[in-house]
Protein backbone atom coordinates (compact mmCIF):
# COMPACT_ATOMS: atom_id res chain seq x y z
CA UNK A 1 0.00 0.00 0.00
CA UNK A 2 1.57 3.48 -1.16
CA UNK A 3 1.52 6.80 1.09
CA UNK A 4 -1.68 8.80 0.97
CA UNK A 5 -0.63 11.66 -1.28
CA UNK A 6 -4.63 13.90 -1.20
CA UNK A 7 -6.18 15.81 1.93
CA UNK A 8 -9.41 17.52 2.25
CA UNK A 9 -8.65 21.43 3.10
CA UNK A 10 -10.08 22.12 5.75
CA UNK A 11 -11.53 25.60 5.06
CA UNK A 12 -12.74 24.85 1.34
CA UNK A 13 -13.31 21.76 1.69
CA UNK A 14 -11.57 20.71 -1.70
CA UNK A 15 -9.13 18.16 -2.04
CA UNK A 16 -5.59 19.62 -2.01
CA UNK A 17 -2.49 16.69 -3.47
CA UNK A 18 0.64 16.92 -0.96
CA UNK A 19 2.60 19.08 -3.68
CA UNK A 20 0.01 22.06 -2.78
CA UNK A 21 0.12 22.25 0.51
CA UNK A 22 2.70 23.57 3.16
CA UNK A 23 4.71 21.34 5.73
CA UNK A 24 3.49 19.49 8.46
CA UNK A 25 -0.05 20.76 10.15
CA UNK A 26 0.05 23.93 7.99
CA UNK A 27 -1.79 22.04 5.50
CA UNK A 28 -4.54 22.40 7.09
CA UNK A 29 -6.52 19.24 5.64
CA UNK A 30 -8.73 16.29 7.37
CA UNK A 31 -8.37 13.13 6.43
CA UNK A 32 -10.34 12.14 2.90
CA UNK A 33 -11.16 8.50 4.56
CA UNK A 34 -11.46 8.92 8.39
CA UNK A 35 -12.36 13.06 8.74
CA UNK A 36 -9.39 13.61 11.12
CA UNK A 37 -6.76 15.63 11.00
CA UNK A 38 -3.81 14.56 9.30
CA UNK A 39 0.11 16.69 8.69
CA UNK A 40 2.11 16.77 5.04
CA UNK A 41 5.54 14.87 5.51
CA UNK A 42 7.47 16.41 3.24
CA UNK A 43 11.29 15.53 4.43
CA UNK A 44 14.46 14.88 2.15
CA UNK A 45 14.09 11.16 2.80
CA UNK A 46 10.97 9.66 1.73
CA UNK A 47 8.38 10.53 -0.98
CA UNK A 48 5.89 13.48 0.70
CA UNK A 49 2.98 12.07 1.86
CA UNK A 50 -0.07 12.83 4.35
CA UNK A 51 -0.39 11.03 8.14
CA UNK A 52 -2.93 11.26 10.82
CA UNK A 53 -1.73 13.91 13.04
CA UNK A 54 -2.93 11.64 16.18
CA UNK A 55 -2.02 7.77 16.26
CA UNK A 56 -5.31 6.39 14.06
CA UNK A 57 -6.61 3.17 13.29
CA UNK A 58 -7.87 4.21 10.10
CA UNK A 59 -6.71 2.39 6.93
CA UNK A 60 -6.38 4.79 4.57
CA UNK A 61 -4.02 4.72 1.84
CA UNK A 62 -2.98 5.78 -1.90
CA UNK A 63 -5.39 3.30 -2.93
CA UNK A 64 -8.36 3.89 -1.01
CA UNK A 65 -7.86 7.96 -0.97
CA UNK A 66 -7.22 7.51 -4.88
CA UNK A 67 -10.62 5.61 -5.46
CA UNK A 68 -12.28 8.49 -3.01
CA UNK A 69 -11.05 11.26 -4.55
CA UNK A 70 -12.15 10.08 -8.29
CA UNK A 71 -15.81 9.49 -6.76
CA UNK A 72 -15.66 13.37 -5.45
CA UNK A 73 -14.50 14.30 -8.82
CA UNK A 74 -17.05 12.80 -10.78
CA UNK A 75 -19.54 14.50 -7.75
CA UNK A 76 -18.19 17.68 -9.12
CA UNK A 77 -18.21 17.63 -12.52
CA UNK A 78 -20.15 18.07 -15.30
CA UNK A 79 -18.69 16.14 -18.70
CA UNK A 80 -18.06 12.52 -18.52
CA UNK A 81 -16.54 11.12 -21.18
CA UNK A 82 -17.60 7.85 -21.25
CA UNK A 83 -14.68 6.34 -24.03
CA UNK A 84 -16.48 4.06 -26.52
CA UNK A 85 -19.82 6.08 -26.35
CA UNK A 86 -18.48 9.69 -26.21
CA UNK A 87 -18.55 13.13 -23.82
CA UNK A 88 -22.11 13.43 -22.17
CA UNK A 89 -22.96 16.09 -20.12
CA UNK A 90 -24.68 15.53 -16.62
CA UNK A 91 -26.93 17.22 -14.34
CA UNK A 92 -26.88 14.95 -11.31
CA UNK A 93 -24.81 12.74 -9.29
CA UNK A 94 -25.36 9.96 -7.11
CA UNK A 95 -22.48 8.57 -4.86
CA UNK A 96 -22.44 5.01 -3.27
CA UNK A 97 -26.10 4.28 -4.70
CA UNK A 98 -27.67 1.01 -4.26
CA UNK A 99 -30.14 -0.49 -6.68
CA UNK A 100 -31.55 -3.47 -4.18
CA UNK A 101 -28.58 -5.82 -5.23
CA UNK A 102 -25.43 -4.03 -5.55
CA UNK A 103 -24.01 -0.69 -4.80
CA UNK A 104 -22.30 1.41 -7.38
CA UNK A 105 -19.77 4.10 -6.90
CA UNK A 106 -21.38 6.53 -8.61
CA UNK A 107 -24.47 6.94 -10.63
CA UNK A 108 -24.87 10.32 -12.98
CA UNK A 109 -27.71 11.34 -14.70
CA UNK A 110 -28.91 12.95 -17.60
CA UNK A 111 -32.64 14.51 -19.07
CA UNK A 112 -32.97 10.63 -20.49
CA UNK A 113 -30.13 8.90 -19.03
CA UNK A 114 -29.10 7.58 -16.50
CA UNK A 115 -25.39 5.88 -16.17
CA UNK A 116 -23.57 3.78 -13.22
CA UNK A 117 -19.64 4.18 -12.69
CA UNK A 118 -17.39 1.68 -11.01
CA UNK A 119 -13.70 2.60 -10.55
CA UNK A 120 -11.39 -0.10 -10.41
CA UNK A 121 -8.23 0.59 -8.27
CA UNK A 122 -7.61 -2.57 -6.22
CA UNK A 123 -10.80 -4.83 -6.79
CA UNK A 124 -12.09 -5.75 -9.68
CA UNK A 125 -15.88 -6.12 -10.71
CA UNK A 126 -16.92 -9.37 -9.59
CA UNK A 127 -18.12 -11.25 -12.42
CA UNK A 128 -21.39 -11.74 -10.60
CA UNK A 129 -21.96 -7.80 -10.67
CA UNK A 130 -21.12 -7.64 -13.95
CA UNK A 131 -23.65 -10.34 -15.10
CA UNK A 132 -26.06 -8.64 -13.29
CA UNK A 133 -25.71 -5.23 -15.01
CA UNK A 134 -25.97 -6.20 -18.43
CA UNK A 135 -28.76 -8.79 -17.50
CA UNK A 136 -30.72 -6.00 -16.06
CA UNK A 137 -28.99 -3.42 -19.10
CA UNK A 138 -28.15 -0.55 -17.00
CA UNK A 139 -25.45 1.86 -18.45
CA UNK A 140 -22.49 1.40 -17.25
CA UNK A 141 -18.66 2.54 -17.25
CA UNK A 142 -15.96 1.07 -15.75
CA UNK A 143 -13.00 3.29 -14.62
CA UNK A 144 -9.50 1.87 -14.55
CA UNK A 145 -7.18 3.41 -12.44
CA UNK A 146 -5.04 0.80 -11.37
CA UNK A 147 -1.85 1.91 -13.28
CA UNK A 148 -1.99 5.43 -12.24
CA UNK A 149 1.09 7.11 -11.47
CA UNK A 150 1.79 7.15 -7.37
CA UNK A 151 2.48 11.33 -8.26
CA UNK A 152 -0.32 11.89 -10.02
CA UNK A 153 -1.77 15.16 -8.32
CA UNK A 154 -5.30 16.38 -8.44
CA UNK A 155 -5.46 18.39 -12.21
CA UNK A 156 -4.50 14.89 -13.84
CA UNK A 157 -6.53 12.58 -11.48
CA UNK A 158 -9.54 15.15 -12.90
CA UNK A 159 -8.40 14.66 -16.51
CA UNK A 160 -7.95 11.00 -16.51
CA UNK A 161 -11.94 10.14 -14.59
CA UNK A 162 -13.74 13.14 -16.35
CA UNK A 163 -11.97 13.44 -19.47
CA UNK A 164 -10.04 10.72 -20.76
CA UNK A 165 -11.02 7.85 -22.81
CA UNK A 166 -8.77 5.13 -22.75
CA UNK A 167 -8.99 4.01 -19.48
CA UNK A 168 -12.69 3.87 -19.97
CA UNK A 169 -14.19 0.62 -20.19
CA UNK A 170 -18.23 -0.26 -21.22
CA UNK A 171 -19.84 -2.57 -19.41
CA UNK A 172 -23.26 -2.28 -20.56
CA UNK A 173 -24.36 0.23 -23.07
CA UNK A 174 -27.84 0.73 -25.48
CA UNK A 175 -27.58 -0.95 -28.55
CA UNK A 176 -26.27 -4.24 -27.37
CA UNK A 177 -28.68 -6.43 -28.50
CA UNK A 178 -27.06 -9.73 -27.49
CA UNK A 179 -26.62 -9.59 -23.98
CA UNK A 180 -25.03 -13.32 -22.74
CA UNK A 181 -23.79 -14.24 -19.37
CA UNK A 182 -20.01 -14.70 -19.20
CA UNK A 183 -20.44 -17.37 -16.33
CA UNK A 184 -18.61 -20.76 -17.46
CA UNK A 185 -20.74 -23.19 -16.37
CA UNK A 186 -23.86 -23.72 -18.59
CA UNK A 187 -25.66 -25.41 -15.28
CA UNK A 188 -25.28 -21.47 -13.56
CA UNK A 189 -26.73 -20.12 -16.67
CA UNK A 190 -29.90 -22.26 -16.46
CA UNK A 191 -30.70 -20.97 -13.21
CA UNK A 192 -29.70 -17.68 -14.10
CA UNK A 193 -32.52 -17.91 -16.61
CA UNK A 194 -34.98 -20.22 -14.62
CA UNK A 195 -34.47 -17.17 -11.26
CA UNK A 196 -34.09 -14.13 -13.17
CA UNK A 197 -37.73 -13.44 -14.18
CA UNK A 198 -38.54 -13.58 -10.74
CA UNK A 199 -35.52 -12.15 -9.36
CA UNK A 200 -35.88 -8.33 -11.37
CA UNK A 201 -39.63 -8.43 -10.09
CA UNK A 202 -38.92 -8.94 -6.45
CA UNK A 203 -36.15 -7.20 -4.54
CA UNK A 204 -35.40 -9.23 -1.64
CA UNK A 205 -35.66 -12.04 -3.67
CA UNK A 206 -33.12 -10.16 -6.09
CA UNK A 207 -30.44 -10.42 -3.17
CA UNK A 208 -30.83 -13.69 -2.59
CA UNK A 209 -30.13 -14.76 -5.61
CA UNK A 210 -27.46 -12.45 -6.62
CA UNK A 211 -25.77 -13.84 -3.13
CA UNK A 212 -25.36 -16.92 -4.35
CA UNK A 213 -22.95 -15.87 -7.42
CA UNK A 214 -20.87 -13.60 -4.77
ZN1 LIG B 1 -7.89 8.67 8.05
Amino acid sequence: MAEVTFGLDRNTQSIKHISEVQSGLSCNCNCIQCGKAIKAAKGQVQEHHFKHHELSDCTASFESVLHLTAKKIIQNGCLFNTGANGVISYSASELEKVDGVYRYDAFITTPDKSIAIEIVVTNQLSQSKYDYIRLIKQRCIQIDLQEVDRNINYDDLEKLVLANASCKRTIWWDGESQVTISNDSSSDQAYWLLLLPLALLYKPLRKFVFKLFE
